[in-house]
């Protein structure tokens, strides 16, 4: 269900049936010279799009955060970069608000990286508050199989482009746009050291996308997206026991 284009007689009517939200959350930042800066948005969309028709009558599927942090590629242009603590707070609030609609299974469906150690703070929250939260960074999560359909992943590298390419191929190009490595480790933090690791917005090999290489990638992720779902559910069964 989309709770862009429901009315609120429709919402009240599904609140007495589905009690877990799945809620996007992306940025708007440079992707190499060659992605859409909405990647990071454009991507979970994609994912919402087929799990609406997979899971669309057990779950509300939330419009999404379409800026979140960067402190990485924060100097970039094309990056709209809002604090840790505010986006923090805002990501929060929204979930407590879903909560206080009778959501207490909520998924957070993060598109970018630089999300992740505030999303971490905002599930802690929430799970003090009652509220069951499944978090998916899908390059993070599935990399080991993701490594399977594009060997050489990356910050709008192999994976990234070629999940782009499969929305649209409008909204990224491959040619003469080759292959970057991450220089340093990222435990290394100092003073625009971001621009150091992604000397041109991106790493892995973006060259070597395609749009087919993409459809597999979606379609071996959803199934693992869909089995982490399952497991949510069960957590709730088994709390619900106790
Ligand atoms: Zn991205």
């Amino acid at each position: 269900m989309d709770m862009m284009t429901i009315n609120l007689k429709e919402f009240k009517e599904m609140q007495k049936t589905v009690n877990t939200v799945l809620l996007p959350i992306g940025m708007i930042e440079a992707h190499g010279p060659h992605c859409a800066l909405g990647t990071d948005v454009l991507i979970p969309r994609e994912f919402v799009r087929r799990l609406e028709k997979e899971r669309g009558n057990q779950i509300l599927m939330a419009p999404e955060v379409t800026y979140g942090h960067s402190w990485g590629l924060a100097s970039f242009p094309g990056t709209i970069d809002i604090s840790a603590k505010a986006f923090s707070n805002y990501v929060f609030e929204i979930c407590k608000g879903f909560y206080e609609n009778g959501f207490n299974n909520i998924i957070l469906f993060n598109g970018h990286g630089g999300n992740i150690s505030s999303l971490d703070i905002v599930t802690e929250k929430l799970a003090d508050i009652g509220v069951r939260t499944l978090t998916i960074n899908w390059y993070v999560d599935y990399r080991e199989d993701i490594k399977k359909i594009a060997a050489n992943p990356g910050h709008a590298g192999e994976d990234e482009t070629s999940l782009v390419l499969a929305i649209n191929e409008k909204y990224a190009f491959t040619e003469g746009v080759g292959s970057h490595e991450i220089p340093l480790a990222k435990r290394f933090r100092f003073k625009d050291g971001g621009a150091t690791l992604y000397p041109e917005a991106f790493s892995g090999d973006a060259e070597n996308a395609t749009a087919e290489k993409g459809e597999k990638l979606y379609r071996m992720m959803m199934n693992l997206i869909l089995k982490d779902i399952d497991t949510l559910w069960k957590i709730e069964q088994q709390q619900e026991r106790r």
